[in-house]
């Protein structure tokens, strides 16, 4: 999608700070981080967002925790623990229509979220 600036990233398009590739995604940090460790983890393919998730899916989104992991360990929070968010829908605060998936990590979080 050429609007879409996920896809206009994992295209090399715009700039991020990539933390991990692998054939079916990409890793960056969040531009606006809300923790020490904030990654987000895309599809290099393009999906909305987590409800249009299928079984045709799972190979890829094997892949997406299997990277999670990954930088997880990267960053050094595995051992002290980690968040993994799909944000899904306005009241879930979702703002960016291709799906990626949080990893938050490197201080207490609070639960329920706000
Ligand atoms: P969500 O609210 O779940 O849709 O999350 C979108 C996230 O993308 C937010 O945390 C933004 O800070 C982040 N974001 C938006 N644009 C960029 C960008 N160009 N590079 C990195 N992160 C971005
Ligand atoms: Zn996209």
């Amino acid at each position: 999608m050429a609007d879409c600036i996920f896809c206009r990233i994992v295209a090399g398009e715009l700039p991020a700070d990539v933390v991990a590739r692998t054939p079916r995604c990409l890793a960056f940090r969040d531009l606006d981080p809300k923790a020490p460790t904030h990654v987000l983890v895309v599809p290099v393919d393009h999906i909305d967002h987590a409800g249009e998730l299928g079984p045709e899916h799972a190979d890829m989104l094997a892949e997406v925790f299997d990277t999670a992991r990954t930088v997880a360990e990267g960053d050094g929070v595995a051992a002290s623990g980690y968040r993994l968010v799909f944000n899904v829908g306005d009241d879930a605060g979702n703002t960016v229509p291709h799906l990626h998936l949080h990893v938050l990590g490197g201080r207490p979080m609070a639960w329920p979220p706000g």
